[in-house]
């Protein structure tokens, strides 16, 4: 176990804009604000969703993608950031639900595209959080 304590840094507000990529658009904003720790929380809709499921066994990720004619509402949104290669980097899972209330997810790719998104990204501040390639698993974890 790796366990670390943070004290609570600044807290954003942030309206997305219509047809932007929701993974860029997050990666985005903490570059810009160089947020080096935290957590995200996004709700709204998606017009397209694409998203990855790690095969523990292959270690690599499969990808989903999903366009429909009518937007997706997003259920549930949220992730981390930490230092990935030196620089801001948002670990991101999501579940949408058709109009049936049907609800797909996973790990949040590039491919999502925006309907309309309100994102809350609470800072933290302490000991740099850092990912390095975990040889068990594959992943780029927090080290
Ligand atoms: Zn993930």
């Amino acid at each position: 176990m790796l366990l670390k304590q943070y004290e609570r840094g600044r807290t954003f507000a942030i309206r997305l804009d219509y047809g932007t990529d929701l993974l860029e658009e997050l990666n985005k904003v903490c570059n810009q604000e160089n947020i080096k720790a935290g957590y995200i929380q996004v709700i709204g809709a998606v017009s397209s969703l694409k998203y990855g499921f790690y095969d523990q066994y292959a270690k690599e990720y499969i990808y989903t993608t999903y366009a429909y004619d009518e937007s997706m509402e997003i259920v549930s949104c949220s992730g981390n950031v930490s230092i990935k290669d030196g620089k801001p980097f948002c670990h991101i899972h999501i579940v949408a639900a058709d109009k049936k209330g049907k609800c797909v997810g996973g790990h949040l790719v590039q491919g999502t595209s925006v309907f309309a998104g309100e994102v809350i990204i609470q800072e933290i501040l302490g000991e740099d959080l850092i990912r390095d390639l975990d040889e068990t698993t594959k992943l780029s974890l927090w080290v």
